[in-house]
C-alpha cells in the first residue's frame, strides 16, 4: 500500500529529542530504506525462504556502500563509534520499513559484539585483529556478514540463564587440539546463519561445568561449518535463519575470542547491549502500524464520517500513539545509559526489549482491526507487521526470560 506520507510520519518526527549524530543517521537511513528496502519489502515477504537470501545479501551490500555495517566499529579504526543508542536508531528506522532487514543488519552487529567486548578487555588487540579487515572488506564492497550463535536445540532460554555451578548440558563442545580447538555440536535458529562469512560461536570445554568453561570462537565459513536447515518462518522472512552443524571443525588459536571462564560474561554483556536495540525494531514496527492505521482512518468513511471521527477509533489511535511515546522514551533513555558505563546493566535493557516487543504486537493488532477486512489481506501490508512483531517477543531471550532475569538481577542488587 502506498500513501505513507513520510514528512508527517511518526518515524521522521520522533518525540524523543535525538542528538545531531542520530538525526543525521536517521535521515540517511530513511533515504536508504526508501530506495533499497521499501520497494523490496513486500516481494521479499512473499518469496521462498531459501531464494530470499540473495536479496538480503544484496541489501547488506547496499548498506556497506553507506558504511552502515561498521557502525559499532571504533572511529580510530574507520567505523562510526556508535553503540546501543546509535544502533537502536538505525534498527528502528530499518524496522519501520522491514523488520527482517533490521534483524539481518542487527545480527551482523550482534556477531561483532563479542569482538567489541573482547577488545575492551584486551586493550584493543581483538579490535585490530577483527575490525580492521571488517572495515577493509566493507570499503572494498565485499562485506563480511557476521552472525552470533548461542542457541542449541535443547537449550534456548537455558543458554541465557547459566549460573556458576549450572548443570545444564550443552551440545557444542570445544576440545583442545594442538594450539587450537576442535568444535563439535549444533546451533539452531541462527540469524544470518545461512549467509554468514563469520560466526561468533559459544562452546564449552567441560560439559559438566558450562559456566566455568564457556569460550567464544570466531568461526569462518571456510572452516567447514554446515548449514543444515534454512527455516521457513512466520515473519522476518527477509532475514535468513539457519541451523548450523559443527563436525570436527578445527579452529586455530588466533580465532579464540575469549578463554574459558569468560565466555558467559561475554554472552551476558552482548545481550545487555543488544536487547534494547532489538526493542527498537519493535518500536519501528509499532510506528509503521500507527502511520498506516492513522492514514487509513482519515480516508475511510463508514457511518457517514471518517473512521477517525468515530470516538472509539480515535481512542484506539491515541492508545497506539501512547505506546510509541512510552517505548521511545524507554528505549532511548535506556540506551543512553547503557552507553555511559561498562559493563552495561542488564535490567533496563531487558525491559526496553520487552516493552518494544509488546507495543509492536499491540499496535499491529490494532492496525489490522482499524483496517477491518482489508487489514487481513496480505497485499495491504498490515498483517505482515503482526507476523514480524511476534518474533520480537521470542528472540534475544523471550520476553518472559527478559523479565525474569531483570527482577532477579534487581534482587541481587544489580
Ligand atoms: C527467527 C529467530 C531468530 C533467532 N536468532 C538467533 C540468533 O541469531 N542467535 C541465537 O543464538 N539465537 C537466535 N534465536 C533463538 C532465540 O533466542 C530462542 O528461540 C529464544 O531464546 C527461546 O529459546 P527456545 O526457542 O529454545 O524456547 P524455550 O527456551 O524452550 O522456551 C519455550 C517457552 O518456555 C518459556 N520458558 C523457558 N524457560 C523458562 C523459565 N525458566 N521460566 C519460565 N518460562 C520459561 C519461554 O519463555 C517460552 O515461552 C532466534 C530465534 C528465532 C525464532
Amino acid at each position: 500500500m502506498e500513501g505513507l506520507d513520510l514528512p508527517r510520519s511518526i518515524l521522521s518526527t520522533p518525540f524523543y529529542s535525538h542528538d545531531d549524530q542520530a538525526k543525521m543517521l536517521r535521515e540517511t537511513l530513511i533515504r536508504f530504506s526508501l530506495e533499497h528496502v521499501k520497494p523490496r519489502a513486500s516481494k521479499m515477504d512473499m518469496m521462498d525462504h531459501i531464494d530470499v537470501s540473495r536479496e538480503t545479501v544484496e541489501i547488506i551490500r547496499k548498506a556497506a556502500e553507506i558504511r552502515l555495517l561498521s557502525l559499532i566499529v571504533p572511529e580510530h579504526l574507520g567505523g562510526m563509534g556508535g553503540l546501543t543508542y546509535i544502533g537502536a536508531n538505525a534498527l528502528e528506522v530499518l524496522g519501520y520499513f522491514d523488520a527482517g532487514v533490521a534483524t539481518s543488519i542487527g545480527a551482523v552487529w550482534l556477531g561483532l559484539l563479542p569482538v567489541f567486548i573482547a577488545g575492551f578487555l584486551d586493550g584493543g588487540v581483538s579490535w585490530d585483529k577483527w575490525f580492521k579487515p571488517f572495515v577493509e572488506a566493507e570499503e572494498a564492497g565485499e562485506p563480511q556478514i557476521w552472525a552470533f550463535a548461542i542457541t542449541e536445540p535443547i537449550a534456548g532460554s537455558d543458554y541465557e540463564r547459566i549460573e556458576p555451578g549450572s548443570k545444564t548440558r550443552f551440545m557444542t563442545v570445544a576440545e583442545k587440539k594442538g594450539d587450537g580447538y576442535i568444535l563439535n555440536g549444533h546451533k539452531i535458529f541462527i540469524s544470518n546463519g545461512p549467509i554468514a562469512s563469520h560466526i561468533s560461536v559459544f562452546a564449552v570445554t567441560d560439559v559438566e561445568n558450562p559456566y566455568e568453561s564457556m569460550m567464544c570462537f570466531v568461526v569462518t565459513k571456510d572452516m567447514g561449518v554446515k548449514v543444515e536447515t534454512i527455516f521457513d518462518k512466520m515473519g522476518h522472512r527477509s532475514s535468513p535463519t539457519g541451523e548450523l552443524i559443527f563436525e570436527d571443525v578445527y579452529v586455530p588459536k588466533e580465532n579464540v575470542l575469549c578463554p574459558g571462564g569468560m565466555g558467559w560474561d561475554v554472552v551476558k554483556i552482548s545481550l545487555a547491549m543488544s536487547r534494547a536495540p532489538v526493542g527498537a525494531i519493535g518500536l519501528g514496527i509499532a510506528k509503521r502500524a500507527f502511520d498506516l492505521a492513522l492514514d487509513y482512518s482519515l480516508k475511510r468513511f463508514q457511518g457517514g464520517k471518517r473512521l477517525f471521527d468515530h470516538q472509539i477509533i480515535k481512542y484506539k489511535l491515541s492508545k497506539m500513539l501512547e505506546n510509541i511515546v512510552y517505548a521511545e522514551y524507554s528505549i532511548y533513555g535506556v540506551t543512553r545509559k547503557l552507553d555511559s558505563s561498562f559493563p552495561p546493566s542488564t535490567i533496563e535493557s531487558s525491559y526496553a526489549k520487552a516493552i518494544g516487543a509488546d507495543i509492536a504486537v499491540a499496535n499491529s493488532i490494532e492496525a489490522i482491526q482499524i483496517h477491518g477486512g482489508y487489514g487481513y489481506m496480505r497485499d495491504m501490508g498490515v498483517e505482515k507487521l503482526l507476523r514480524d512483531a511476534k518474533l520480537i517477543q521470542i528472540y534475544e531471550g523471550t520476553n518472559e526470560i527478559n523479565r525474569l532475569t531483570a527482577i532477579e538481577e534487581y534482587l541481587e542488587g544489580g
